[in-house]
């Protein structure tokens, strides 16, 4: 990875606790290049409009860099814009999905099945949509490995699985699952299969078409885009089957007093005044990750989290989840010391400058799973240097040696 990339990132530049800023939590949100901030502050200084409703040259133009924003999201993840509905996020996305499906395909005695890795953004709907509906929300096990236990997965798909809810990569173990072949055994059940890609898109190489699933879910905030905005894709057929979830104005064609027609995707689910900043935002992010390549973005993230993964196997107070090849994992790796709450380790290394996070990672079922409360994560992205690595490394023997 170029060195110049860092210069991009001006929070980079900042020092905690007199110490160089070694920012380890981009599973989190990612920190943002200039070319973004500037994209977005552009559009208030010289273009600021509402979309989709002026006549004036103004507010042509804001729909402009709207509709060009979700074209450039589109062709990063191989898909037609009409296929793209910009949501606040991967959770709305989520949301939006599991909504959608309940009331169309969704009966009472119907099964759902999510897997025991996902995140409560990628539990908690369709939870909530299963109890709506009357269906019954199975999970799918973990091995021991922190990989998908596949015989699990298909012995409780059946043709009573109406929805298959996976994340493409965890945000805990890091594993990588392998939905194109999960999403084909799916689909001859009949299920319907979402995926929460907010881990993937923003790390891996990504065509929506390869991946195989019907919808997929992620946020700009974690690819170096604006907070506020994400994506749900949707093959277009099956957006055009899906009721809004948010009613009111520009998502509809006529309206009566009692009642109302919905206009076509992606207009349908994008109710009301949209995140049009964020989203301009976002396309810029698409921009900057295309220009680096995202196939280098991904071998610089596998070589970190190899360096990372070999420094915490080798020390013997460290206990690591999730698979132990890098090439099986995304950008992050997820950790014990051996005695010590998480939370003490992560505020120890913050005197260092060092951010991890520490906590349950929104994922208390797996956490539950491994028998623990919480871990530390150290996550990496294109700004993160081998360098920032070894110094966390080095700073972790010292946080063991103070407190074991
Ligand atoms: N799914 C996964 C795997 C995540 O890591 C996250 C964010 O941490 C989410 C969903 C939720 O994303 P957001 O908070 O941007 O809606």
């Amino acid at each position: 990875m170029d060195e110049r990339i860092r210069d991009d990132f001006p929070i980079l530049r900042r020092h905690e606790h007199g110490k160089p800023l070694v920012y380890l939590d981009s599973a989190a949100t990612s920190m943002k290049p200039g070319a973004v901030i500037e994209a977005e502050a552009d559009f208030y200084r010289k273009s600021y409009a509402n979309v989709r409703r002026g006549v004036y040259e103004l507010a042509a133009e804001a729909t402009d860099l709207y509709e060009g924003a979700r074209a450039k999201v589109a062709s990063f993840i191989g898909a037609r814009p009409d296929e793209v509905v910009f949501t606040r996020g991967t959770t709305e996305a989520l949301n939006l999905a599991a909504w959608g499906l309940g009331e169309t395909y969704v009966d009472p005695g119907d099964e759902v099945l999510v897997t025991e890795m996902e995140h409560h953004a990628n539990l908690l709907p369709w939870q909530e949509m299963a109890r709506r509906q009357g269906a019954h929300l199975r999970a799918a096990a973990v091995t021991q490995d922190g990989e998908l236990d596949r015989d699990d997965l298909r012995r409780k798909l059946s043709p009573r699985t109406k929805v298959l809810a996976l994340a493409h990569v965890s945000n805990v173990l890091g594993t990588v699952n392998p939905v194109a072949e999960v999403a084909a055994e799916a689909h001859r059940a009949g299920t319907r299969v979402v995926v929460d890609a907010a881990q993937s898109v923003p790390h891996l190489p990504v065509d929506v078409r390869e991946l195989g699933a019907d919808l997929v879910a992620f946020s700009g905030h974690k690819m170096l885009g604006p907070t506020g905005i994400g994506i749900l894709w949707g093959r277009n057929d099956l957006l055009s089957e899906l009721p809004p979830l948010l009613t009111g104005g520009e998502m509809v064609r006529e309206v009566w007093l009692n009642w109302a027609t919905w206009d076509s995707p992606p207009a349908r689910f994008e109710g009301g005044t949209p995140p049009i900043a964020q989203a301009i935002g976002l396309g810029a992010a698409a921009d900057y990750l295309r220009a680096i390549g995202m196939d280098e973005v991904r071998r610089h993230g596998e070589e970190l989290t190899a360096l990372a993964l070999d420094g915490l196997l080798g020390r013997p107070y460290v206990t690591v989840y999730g698979p132990r090849d890098p090439a099986l994992r995304g950008s992050l790796v997820s950790f014990s010391v051996a005695g010590i709450h998480p939370h003490d380790v992560a505020t120890l290394l913050d005197q260092e400058g060092i951010a991890i996070r520490a906590g349950h990672h929104c994922a208390q079922p797996l956490h539950r799973r491994f028998g623990i409360p919480a871990s530390c994560r150290a996550s990496f992205y294109v700004y993160t240097t081998p360098d920032e690595v070894e110094r966390f490394l080095a700073a972790l023997d010292r946080v063991w040696e103070a407190l074991r």
